[in-house]
């Protein structure tokens, strides 16, 4: 029996004009129709939020209030975080390990943010006028775009929705076209927790028509947007026909530098966590080792033997490791660049073929790149596929850890406290972790350098980006307005 999902818009749910088939990716076969919005849906969903925004419960209800609905949406998360945890797992091939832990920590971010609500404060200014009181104002910047890949799509929206509506705005969330289900989901959470009709609307469809649609708006204020640099161009284009200000958080290609001084097993368990977690679909996979020479050999025994060791099988086996990449699309281009790399003189460690099954599997794979040119080593690729280089002195470390555009996230693995704190400022990263990997928490801000985007989720300073200020000035005097003509 096909699943039937419904978007919804204005506080109901109900069918778009078109629908498209979601395919299950540990099968290959589709199992549910989606509802595809198109402009007129974009347009509705839009019209809606703004409504919300300036009418109706919603700007009305004080902080406290707003932050007590976010901890409602917080416990109704953590109630159902099994149930959806299966959708998502279903939908997108994320293994159940990880989809029911991730969402039952994807509540705690809606607490944070419910938390926070009655916490982002204006300011009083000590002004150099006597007569003069002046104050900030922190006003919600207005209807909220936000755009999400495939993979995480439950807690990618949170950390957009969490701050966003703590802030006081309205949101539009698009879910991907590949594997939307938790979130038409989730809108069912949203509804019962009581939010304004209009304040959330949850949709999905294509990024050239629903996407664009919706980032060309003249209604949307703010587009926080996740997904692939080539998209986030296209959105800035979009967005600039309105001028709406941009979140950006884009992909990585993220260095994993270990010292021959780690504890090289940890460090190997680590890497494991970094790169074959999620099969490898992770913004901040850990995909480029950067080793020691002198230990490379021993440490890429302990790897090949843990990356060997991993249980590849269907996402829903609660034994499971590795399930399958969430499309075909993506396993044919890890595939492909796999195969070039090999070809251009990487040595294959371990993995590196599609497994002969239904499915969209890969295996975890090692490609040892030392001094050859692989595109391994530079394209993201989102899946199980790890790079290794070799470097001699620190030096060398640093030059091949910044050797990328990108910059969201970074490990270091070393004992020696003085060479971590060094790496940590020489590293161009968002986000450097040290003699750990893949850490996140709703009080942390997460971001990218370069490629990697701009402007951050998680943390005080997220919610303050849905914010913009409004300075007043209030004359204390009853005299007159002396001379007109002279600026005070
Ligand atoms: P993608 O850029 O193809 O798609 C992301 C979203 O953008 C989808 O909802 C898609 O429909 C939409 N979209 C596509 N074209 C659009 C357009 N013209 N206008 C508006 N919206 C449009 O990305 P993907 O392949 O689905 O996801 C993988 C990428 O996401 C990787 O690069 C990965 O690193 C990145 N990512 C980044 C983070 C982070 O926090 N930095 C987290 C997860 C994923």
């Amino acid at each position: 029996m096909m699943r039937h999902f419904q978007h919804y818009i204005d506080g109901r749910f109900d069918d778009a004009d078109a629908t498209f088939p979601s395919i299950d990716p540990a099968t290959g076969e589709h199992w549910a129709m989606m509802p595809e919005a198109r402009s007129a849906d974009v347009d509705r969903a839009v019209e809606a939020a703004h409504r919300a925004l300036h009418t109706g419960a919603w700007p009305s209800m004080t902080p406290t209030a707003r932050g007590k609905l976010l901890m409602r949406l917080a416990d109704l998360t953590a109630t159902n975080a099994q149930a959806l945890a299966e959708v998502e797992t279903q939908d997108t091939g994320k293994i159940i390990r990880e989809t029911s832990a991730q969402i039952a920590y994807v509540a705690d971010y809606y607490a944070y943010y419910g938390g926070l609500a009655d916490k982002i404060e204006g300011a009083h200014l000590p002004i150099d006028k006597h007569d003069m009181e002046v104050w900030i104002r922190r006003e919600p910047v207005g209807v909220v775009a936000a755009i999400v890949p495939w993979n995480s799509q439950l807690f990618l929206a949170a950390v957009k929705l969490g701050p966003a509506l703590a802030a006081g705005c309205t949101v539009v969330l698009k879910a991907s076209e590949d594997g939307p289900a938790p979130l038409l989901e989730f809108a069912h959470l949203v509804h019962d927790a009581g939010f304004p009709p209009g304040v959330v609307n949850i949709i999905t469809g294509f990024g050239d028509d629903c996407g664009a649609a919706l980032t060309r708006h003249p209604k949307v204020a703010h587009v926080a947007f996740t997904g692939g640099r080539a998209t986030a161009r296209h959105i800035v284009r979009n967005s600039a026909e309105n001028l709406a200000s941009t979140s950006l958080e884009l992909g990585g290609k993220s260095p994993f530098v270990v010292f021959a001084d780690a504890d090289l097993d940890s460090a190997a368990n680590a890497q494991v966590a970094g790169i074959f977690a999620a099969a490898g679909q992770s913004c901040v996979a850990g995909s480029r080792l950067i080793i020691e020479a002198s230990v490379k050999q021993r440490f890429l025994a302990i790897l090949k033997a843990k990356a060997e060791a991993v249980r590849m099988g269907p996402p829903h086996d609660p034994e499971t490791e590795v399930g399958p990449l969430c499309t075909d699309r993506q396993r044919r281009l890890i595939e492909s660049v796999v195969d070039a790399s090999i070809a251009a003189g990487a040595g294959l460690v371990t993995g590196g073929r599609a497994p002969d099954r239904p499915g969209f599997y890969f295996p975890p794979t090692i490609l040892d790149c030392d001094n050859i040119a692989a595109s391994a080593t530079t394209t993201e690729l989102f899946g199980p596929v790890l790079s290794v280089v070799s470097f001699h002195t620190e030096e060398q470390a640093v030059e091949l850890a910044n050797s990328t555009p990108f910059g969201l996230a970074a490990g270091v693995f070393t004992q020696n406290l003085s060479r971590a704190h060094r790496m940590i400022k020489r590293i161009t990263a968002g986000v450097v972790w040290v003699n750990t990997y893949r850490a996140v928490s709703p009080i942390a801000p997460f971001g990218g350098y370069g490629m990697s985007g701009h402007g951050r989720e998680g943390g005080l300073a997220a919610a303050l980006d849905y914010t913009r200020t409004k300075t007043v000035w209030l004359r204390t005097s009853d005299d007159p307005i002396p001379d007109p003509f002279v600026m005070r």
